[in-house]
């Protein structure tokens, strides 16, 4: 194990495994932004590669790099110790997610951890039933969730629908790339809703709720009412913000499906969740009223959520104050692995 700074003694520790990812960095920089010590878990491999930049901006704002695996649970559990690490957030990426299961167990052989957050950050696992490839990712992640049960360890499990940006259904991977310029996709008739959720917004709740005694042992849906869009309401937004019309074309419930079929990972696992939410309506077609689960807006009521309006402003100048335009699809309704698609100017 090797720290790069020295170690924090203050309590409420919080140690984000997969920080380096797009969803984990926004968990370690919301960490970071609350003032608790936080400690990120960095693969010795990733120092070697342009994630050493986004581990040395961690750094800058605070955090402290151990490096190791997940999956290796005595490497875990001594750091767990040393370090007094009270709350665990993973957000390793669709492929690894059953190296969860050695770190589980670290944190139960510990036995100091409070809270443990796995890689979830998405739709309610054990609900939601995408057609394959999709439902093996959610059966990996219903997994984890049934050994995080059954060890004892106190769990809490982050559901937060989309993140705010475009649900391309052929994208491999959310990162910052913009709406399209040329033409909507409409899956079905456009008409079915879901919320859609800014990358900060979902670190700081987390980071709220992890340490929040209201959320132990429980699910956390994300359900702000003004984040709450179906994709005709998303088009019309972005046709505001460019001023300007673009056509619409309808993507079917059999051509998502034949895209499912493919099997070609990780695309076919985006379009399998697409189907799930804007043909099924995975993310509306429950109410939350269970023993073990509460609505973050429910928690935290004085507390406002950036508004997809935003983000879509956000989307619409570029750093020179320039439109920015897509180079290739790129934003999914629950992340799946990483195929970079640079935005570029458009003159
Ligand atoms: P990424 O692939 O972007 O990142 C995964 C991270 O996990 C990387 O930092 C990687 O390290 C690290 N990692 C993987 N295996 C290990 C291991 N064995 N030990 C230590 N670190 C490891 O993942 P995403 O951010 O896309 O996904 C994270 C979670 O968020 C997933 O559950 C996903 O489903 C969900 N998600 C939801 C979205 C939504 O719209 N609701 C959008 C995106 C994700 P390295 O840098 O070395 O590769």
């Amino acid at each position: 194990m090797t720290a790069s700074a020295p170690t924090h003694q203050a309590k409420g520790c919080i140690l984000v495994a997969g920080a380096t990812g797009f969803m984990g960095r926004f968990l370690a920089e919301a960490s970071l932004e609350s003032g608790k010590p936080t400690y990120v878990l960095v693969r010795p491999s990733s120092l070697c590669t342009s994630k050493a930049k986004v581990v040395k901006s961690l750094q800058d704002k605070g955090a402290i790099v151990l490096q190791g695996l997940i999956d290796d649970k005595d490497l875990l559990e001594r750091m767990l110790k040393e370090n007094e690490i009270e709350i665990v957030i993973s957000a390793v990426g669709g492929a690894n997610l059953l190296d969860q299961l050695p770190l589980i167990q670290a944190i139960k052989a510990v036995g100091t951890v409070k809270r443990f957050l796995p890689s979830e950050f998405g739709h309610d696992v054990d609900r939601a039933n995408p057609v394959e490839p999709g439902l093996t990712m959610y059966k990996e992640k219903r997994a984890v969730r049934r050994l995080a049960e059954e060890s004892g360890v106190p769990y809490t499990y982050i559901c937060c629908n989309s993140i705010a940006s475009w649900p391309y259904y052929d994208n491999t991977h959310p990162s910052e790339v913009t709406p399209p310029l040329d033409q909507f996709q409409i899956y079905g008739d456009g008409s079915v809703k879901a919320y859609f959720v800014a990358g900060s917004d979902i670190g700081k709740f987390t980071i709220k709720a992890a340490e929040d005694p209201r959320t132990l042992n429980k699910i956390v849906h994300f359900r702000p009412s003004s984040n709450f869009l179906n994709m005709n309401e998303l088009a019309s937004l972005w046709e505001k913000k460019i001023g300007r019309t673009l056509p619409r074309v309808t993507i079917t419930e059999d051509h998502l499906l034949a895209a499912a079929a493919e099997n070609c990972i990780p695309q076919s696992i985006v379009a399998s969740f697409t189907h799930d939410i804007f043909i099924k309506g995975c993310q509306v077609d429950f109410s939350i009223d269970g023993p073990n689960e509460v609505e973050v807006t429910e928690l935290y009521p004085n507390e406002t959520f950036a508004t997809v309006d935003k983000c879509f402003d956000q989307f619409a100048m570029g750093v020179d104050g320039q439109v920015v335009k897509p180079v290739a699809a790129a934003v999914g309704p629950e992340g799946v692995t990483t195929k970079t698609s640079s935005p570029v100017v458009e003159v």
